[in-house]
């Protein structure tokens, strides 16, 4: 697509964030069974299901658009999960490991945030809209998630896990 109107634009926006939540969908799942903590748990349960609206959202907006619902490869998505899948490999502490999935999964909303922010602010330069009220409705959920994220990271870890080492047993190095 030639990027030659603010039109095209807000629409290339929308097919790379149509793909994202939809990758989204089939790995959240995967960081709900992989965390320990079972507030995190339901935090990534609950936002699987507002994940699942917010591509019902997109989809409505291509229609209210005119445009069919197209996905366009969303490589920023595609890394930062492969980050998330990484961590769910890896072995550690329970409680630092739900950490680590904090930490990826706010990276995640970072870039939905950015995402959203943006072509709620096309939408409404475009004059639409219906569009840009969709869109800002789940601009606040990825905040809200974040937010949540935000306060679980100050909850879960293991004070004992804030020492280096005392764990494992192991001796500090210095
Ligand atoms: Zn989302
Ligand atoms: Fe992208
Ligand atoms: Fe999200």
């Amino acid at each position: 697509m030639k990027l030659d109107s603010l039109q095209k634009l807000f629409i290339s926006e929308l097919r790379d964030l149509y793909h994202a939540e939809q990758q989204l969908v089939k790995a959240l799942p995967k960081m709900a069974k992989g965390a320990t903590s079972s507030d995190l748990k339901e935090a990534f349960q609950t936002h699987l299901k507002q994940t699942e609206q917010h591509v019902d959202r997109l989809e409505e907006v291509f229609q209210l658009l005119d445009e069919k619902p197209v996905a366009k490869v969303c490589r920023a998505m595609q890394g930062l999960i492969e980050e998330g899948a990484e961590i769910l490999e890896e072995e550690g502490e329970a409680s630092v490991l739900d950490a680590a999935l904090i930490v990826a999964a706010q990276k995640v909303e970072h870039y939905e945030i950015a995402g959203y922010g943006s072509v709620r602010t096309f939408a409404e330069l475009l004059g639409q809209d219906q569009a840009a009220e969709l869109l800002q409705e789940t601009l606040d959920e990825e905040s809200q998630a974040n937010d949540l994220l935000n306060k679980l990271a100050m909850e879960v870890v293991n004070p004992e896990a804030l020492i280096e080492g005392e764990l494992s047993g192991a001796k500090s190095e210095s």
